[in-house]
């Protein structure tokens, strides 16, 4: 959030409150990737424990809401929360109840089963239509599980619902110590960057990037662009793109931006070569292009070595770095390269001293593709789509929700 944001929002902290043998509820974000009922990556619940476990250890009943996938409002088994309850249970060391709903009877009887100093984990919010429609009765039903309400999902500040925004105004309320993680290093980073501050955005589509490569260019020094979303802007300038990804209904706003950063003395990196397939298969054969050129049947899958070298060296010399999106199709082996090669280079910058974020479910995959390790990261977000928005200078309705007047 912007300087200007940040002197129009004043948000209570969770640690200024006053909240011994209270029943607290809690947003968090927990919003895993799950198979089968299994938890393939539980970063977002252990993100939660020091909220958790300090409204524990002052002897709140701490009763948990979340929503898992997009149901669409009706109960849909494979959405269930089920399976977090005895994973949070190890992780926290203490009872968790499991209310097969988040509102009415059922959940209404969990909560009372639950003594101070125990979990609630209520059933997926979107279970209800009214979640998503920031409802104020569904909020009211929410609210009447707790004394007081935490706002711990960064990841859903971006959403008006019910259970982050309605639900302000039946409870008293405060930020948790997550959300007050995240703001603080994206506001590090947005209001007094230490310089060089680089950007690196990838990722598949430019119309989801467009606002927040605006915003960035009034901030950065230098922006990097990467993945899909290069070819727009390389078809801005007139340069064959051969069948790569294209959003030719935004050619002409990729034109913009690229004026906007010439204007502003703002250095923009697109790719200067690539590695092209014929075919987007595993085993396709791969060829680099000589120039950021790229042939009539060929398609861009990933940046190319002199590209990868570029982008490194920009990387390395920077003090702030921000990234969200890979620079390739890093889902497939042959096509990570590029990506994994930004994976490292952050890691060495951040060992160098220098701050580096990152955010997104997809560059957080990277990471993990390129044996990188979050701590190898200042701040790893947990909230993509919402880390962009405040980087965009947008009011997030989660923290407008519980701004004091
Ligand atoms: P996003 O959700 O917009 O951050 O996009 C992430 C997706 O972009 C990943 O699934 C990547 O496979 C995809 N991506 C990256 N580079 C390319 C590319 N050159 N062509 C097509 N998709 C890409």
């Amino acid at each position: 959030m912007t300087t200007e944001n940040k002197t129009i929002l004043r948000l209570a902290k969770v640690q200024d409150a006053h909240l011994k043998d209270k029943s607290v509820i809690v947003r968090v974000d927990y919003n895993v990737p799950m198979k089968d009922g299994v938890i393939k990556d539980d970063t977002r619940i252990r993100e939660t424990l020091k909220t958790v476990k300090y409204l524990l250890d002052a002897n709140c009943k701490v009763v948990l809401m979340a929503h898992l996938g997009r149901p669409k409002g009706k109960v849909d088994p494979k959405y269930t929360l089920a399976p977090v309850a005895p994973h949070l249970e190890k992780l926290a060391g203490v009872k968790v109840h499991f209310a097969s709903d988040c509102v009415g009877g059922e959940a209404g009887k969990a909560v009372k089963a639950a003594k101070n100093g125990e979990i609630v984990l209520l059933e997926n919010l979107r279970y209800h239509p009214e979640e998503e429609k920031n409802d104020d009765g569904f909020a009211k039903g929410l609210a009447a599980h707790g004394e007081f309400f935490v706002q711990e999902a960064f990841g859903a500040l971006h959403r008006a619902h019910s259970s982050t925004a309605a639900i302000a105004k039946f409870l008293p309320g405060a930020i948790g110590f997550l959300v007050q993680k995240e703001l603080e290093y994206l506001d590090k980073a947005m209001v007094n960057p230490v310089r060089p501050f680089v950007a690196i955005i990838g990722g598949a589509k430019v119309s989801d990037k467009i606002n927040v490569l605006y915003s960035l260019i009034d901030k950065v020094d230098t922006i990097i662009i990467g993945g899909g979303m290069a070819y727009t802007f390389l078809a801005a300038q007139h340069t064959n793109i051969g069948k790569s990804l294209l959003e030719a209904e935004k050619v002409e706003e990729a034109g913009k931006i690229i004026m906007k950063a010439f204007k502003k003395n703002v250095e923009m990196l697109l790719p200067a070569d690539h590695i092209a397939v014929k075919e987007i298969k595993p085993d396709a054969a791969k060829e680099v292009t000589q120039s950021m050129a790229i042939g009539d049947d060929w398609i861009g899958v990933d940046i190319g070595p002199r590209t990868e070298m570029l982008f490194m060296d920009k990387i390395k010399g920077a003090k702030t770095i921000f990234w969200n999106g890979p620079v390739g199709i890093f889902e497939t082996p042959a096509f990570a390269s590029g990506s994994i090669a930004v994976a490292k280079a952050m890691a060495a910058a951040t060992k160098g001293g220098a701050t580096t974020i990152l955010g997104g479910g997809d560059t957080l995959s990277v990471l993990k593709v390129a044996g990188v390790k979050t701590d190898q990261i200042s701040h790893c977000s947990t909230g993509g789509g919402a880390s962009l928005e405040f980087i965009e200078g947008k009011l997030l309705p989660g923290l407008v929700a519980l701004s004091q007047k």
